[in-house]
């Protein structure tokens, strides 16, 4: 098969790869019919942040191609989404909803062999507990590219925007601050509309398509500029009180420290963004009553029910897609990201039937 394999800094080549077969009989082993490119990759992609070389990707949707003899849930043949992230979906912290902590769990795309998402098949070890089959569409009806799209969304940017908002515990009628505009800062606006915020302000950069998409999913407010400047514009527009509930879908020091920064007293923020450098103060948050949660989205727990939303159209989490590929082109995708010349890249690896 085909796999998107990690060969150093800047630089993705498509190599051929054995077919990962069932090793475990709780696997199954998934044709990958969408996958992309995630703002994540960009860290080993730009050698920030260590990955062995080898097999990469861990957002991907795709139809079951063989199943261990221990699955019971899927078959041959199902139209599944994976969440980042594999997961037993029994353990205890599996049962608290916290997938992403489950203790025979992993992550997909870790340069291994096998099991990355940007590849024609991939592994998927705890099928049962990791998969989401998706119901067929209608009878003589076809999922629309917009739908697919969507489904992609779900296996990490919305289930991550959406549990940033779960996280800062957004209701109805608050005033939120989603710092990012990043897909996943995208769909943190989505997701605070869904929750009810009444007022939506993105912290983000001056990329004028990312301001249009921003507003499309809710946001009332859009600051382009950086550090105290934002600071100061976010309390000119809150009373000079900060933000109910604050979103941070980065990770870098400086956005960290402007979410403290602009979170209201008694506010929660909550972190999505994978922390590179970034430091909390302890002291400055304890006399603010300012409160953090999050950390990697348990995309599991959230699956089921944002996909009845998208199947029914209430929400469309796939226009973060603005650039499409094809696995041999997938190159091309990590450097428009990398560029900054796509907010998210969708690669079309083969046809759902
Ligand atoms: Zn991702
Ligand atoms: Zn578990």
């Amino acid at each position: 098969m085909k796999a998107a394999i990690f060969k150093g800094k800047g630089t993705i080549a498509v190599e051929e790869r054995p077919k990962p077969t069932v090793t475990e009989p709780t696997d199954a082993v998934v044709r990958v019919v969408l996958a992309c490119v995630c703002g994540s990759d960009l860290w080993f992609y730009r050698g920030i942040s260590d990955l062995p070389h080898g097999g990469v990707g861990h957002e991907f949707i795709g139809v079951v191609d063989e199943v261990g003899s221990a699955v019971g849930d899927l078959q041959v043949g199902d139209f599944v989404i994976a969440p980042f992230s594999w997961s037993d979906g029994t353990c205890r912290n599996c049962r608290h909803g916290v997938q992403t902590a489950c203790v025979h769990g992993g992550f997909f795309g870790q340069g291994g062999d096998g099991d990355g998402g940007q590849a024609e098949f991939v592994r998927v070890p705890h099928a049962d507990g990791t998969l989401v089959t998706v119901p067929a569409p209608a009878s003589g009806e076809e999922f629309s590219d917009e739908t697919m799209a969507s489904l992609l969304a779900l296996t990490d940017v919305m289930a991550t925007g959406y549990h940033a908002a779960v996280s800062a515990g957004v209701t109805e009628g608050m005033t939120v601050a989603v710092v990012g505009d990043g897909a996943v800062g995208l769909s943190g606006v989505l997701a605070a509309k869904l929750l009810g915020a009444a007022r939506i302000v993105v912290l983000g950069s001056t990329t004028e398509s990312r301001h249009v998409l921003a507003r499309e999913y809710g946001a009332t407010d859009v600051i382009t500029v950086r550090g105290s400047e934002a600071v100061e514009q976010l309390q000119a527009l809150t009373g000079g009180f900060g933000a109910d509930a604050v979103l941070e879908c980065v990770g870098t020091k400086e956005s960290t420290e402007t979410a403290f920064a602009v979170a209201a007293a008694g506010a929660v923020v909550g972190r999505v963004g994978v922390p590179h450098d970034a430091e909390v103060d302890a002291e400055g948050t304890f006399y603010r009553n300012v409160g953090m949660r999050g950390g990697p989205a348990p995309a599991r727990a959230y699956q089921p029910d944002l996909l009845r939303q998208v199947l029914d159209g209430s929400i469309n989490p796939g226009k973060v897609f603005d650039l499409t590929t094809d696995l041999d082109s997938i190159a091309e995708a990590y450097a428009a990201m990398d560029e900054r010349r796509a907010i998210k890249a969708l690669v079309k690896v083969s046809s759902l039937r």
